[in-house]
């Protein structure tokens, strides 16, 4: 399901981040407090913000769950104007196949999947290592999910970005570009039938393969794919997406002032 109107305006779509951690994942700043998080986007003038913690394999759905109730209960005693999402960053580890059960999924407001955490051990690799073995892996990955019904986005997609310490960073930019244009539209094509965001993941659009972000940017248009916009914040002066606003402008049209 979508979260808000179609548009391809950065500035408008950089009124939502729509991919917030909380210091519930190990890997954000333990400053990531509801409280402090909302606050942040406050003073950012942002409409609305998404919590998705990591779902992975070291916590089980109970655990999670709880941790959701409790940030809607914080959220309950919270006065804010700006909309908090309350949903997790969930993993489709292999085709066909997410961590979690029906139950902690259906209890989200936002079902935001990564496809390609190839960090982690418990995610499934390509049979074939090469770069057009990742980049089969990651459609066949995307078309499972997609078709399952269960997501309503998917964050950081299309992007080997995760296995660089497995098959290096030339290796990254080479699978990700081994997805061609005909399979990139046809996926947006199959995510559009089924209501399913693309994220724009800028903190990738700042690190990482850029050509491929804009082909992203630019094909998910010519699809008429809805994009979510979200920054991946791990810590406080990253919930704020202004900042970085004109170099993801600069990035993904080339025009940026
Ligand atoms: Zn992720
Ligand atoms: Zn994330």
């Amino acid at each position: 399901m979508y979260c808000h109107e179609k548009t391809y305006d950065l500035d408008e779509l950089a009124r939502m981040n729509l991919h917030v951690h909380t210091a519930f994942s190990h890997c954000a700043d333990r400053a990531m407090t509801l409280p402090a998080i909302v606050s942040e986007a406050e003073k950012a003038g942002l409409d609305a913000i998404a919590l998705i913690d990591h779902d992975n394999d070291d916590r089980d759905d109970a655990t999670v769950l709880a941790h959701v109730q409790e940030l809607r209960r914080q959220l309950g005693g919270l006065e804010t104007r700006v909309r908090v999402i309350i949903g997790c960053e969930l993993s489709c580890y292999d085709i066909g196949k997410t961590l979690e059960g029906d139950r902690l999924r259906q209890a989200l407001d936002y079902r935001a999947y990564a496809l390609n955490h190839y960090h982690m051990p418990f995610w499934a690799q390509p049979d074939e290592p090469g770069p057009r073995g990742y980049a089969r892996h990651m459609l066949a990955m995307a078309r499972s999910l997609i078709v399952s019904g269960k997501a309503d986005c998917l964050v950081h997609p299309l992007d080997a970005g995760y296995a660089r310490n497995r098959i290096g960073a030339a290796a990254v930019s080479q699978a990700n570009a081994a997805i061609t244009d005909r399979e990139m539209g046809e996926l947006f094509e199959l995510a559009i039938e089924h209501e399913v965001a693309i994220e724009l993941n800028v903190s990738g659009i700042l690190a990482a393969d850029k050509p491929q972000l804009r082909r992203l940017y630019d094909i998910g248009r010519e699809t008429g794919v809805w994009f979510n916009y979200g920054n991946d914040a791990h810590r406080l002066p990253d919930v704020a997406t202004r900042p970085a606003l004109a170099r993801v402008k600069r990035c993904l049209l080339g025009d940026a002032p």
